[in-house]
């Protein structure tokens, strides 16, 4: 989806979805830390829309190489329902996160895990469920 079509799901009256709207309000920058230090230094933002409806669920930033399988909590940039789960003193297990669901069709995008190996809370991507796109609007800080 390109940044138009993004901007067409502006003005839409369900509540429910995400306005990926012009301003940007999503975040500008990566997030640089161990994490990524770790999978290379090298990082792309994504947005990661419904497979089925088009709509867009988040913007994440993905660490590494290879395929998107999960995704991490504290890499969840927008929108906010969604980034602050990281942050929430409520969410400290897979029994406290919801699960991923596509804000307007309702499909189930993603099942909560943790990646063992970092202690680190994610969502493990149901395949064929969403498509994701580069997206290019977002800086990498230097
Ligand atoms: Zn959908």
């Amino acid at each position: 989806m390109n940044k138009e079509n993004i901007e067409k799901k502006e003005g839409s009256n369900n509540n429910n979805k995400i306005e990926f709207s012009a301003p940007y309000i999503g975040q500008k920058e990566m997030k640089r830390d161990s994490y990524r230090r770790e999978r290379g230094g090298t990082s792309v933002i994504l947005i990661v829309s419904c497979a089925n409806c088009e709509q867009p669920i988040m913007q994440y930033q993905k660490d590494g190489p290879g395929a998107l399988l999960r995704c991490y909590l504290d890499r969840i940039l927008f929108p906010k329902n969604l980034s602050s789960l990281q942050k929430n003193p409520n969410v400290t297990s897979t029994a406290t996160m919801p699960q991923l669901e596509c804000p307007s069709c309702k499909a189930h995008i993603g099942t909560p895990m943790v990646y063992e190996k970092e202690k680190r809370l994610a969502y493990r991507l149901i395949p064929n469920t969403y498509k994701k796109k580069k997206d290019k609007r977002t800086k990498d800080k230097k």
